[in-house]
């Protein structure tokens, strides 16, 4: 039973039954998400040994997955059944470039 549900045809709480939940679509794509070096490069700079990274490299790709999920439902009260879609975004799913200063 899931108590934080409303039943959209009678209305009624406490009365809503989870019947099940369904992986419905899953969708990859790449993000790029922009690395943070200020405070790991400081202190550093004046290092000059040390290479400044390529600015290709300042940014990640970080595969994002989106799962949409069908969850369905019945009233115990009214016995009507509806279904809902949920999306759960899964981030930084594939191994991802460890940054080297
Ligand atoms: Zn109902």
């Amino acid at each position: 039973m899931d108590l934080l549900k409303k039943c959209p045809n009678c209305g009624k709480h406490f009365s809503v039954e989870k019947k099940g939940k369904e992986l419905v679509s899953t969708e990859h794509h790449m993000e790029h998400v922009d690395l943070d070096l200020s405070s790991r490069t400081e202190g550093l700079m004046h290092d000059s040994s040390l290479q400044h990274p390529p600015p290709n490299q300042l940014s990640e790709e970080v595969a994002v997955e989106t799962e949409t999920f069908e969850t369905s439902y019945e009233c115990e009260h009214c016995r009507y059944k509806w279904t809902e879609k949920s999306v759960d975004v899964v981030e930084g799913i594939a191994d991802s470039k460890e940054f080297r200063a």
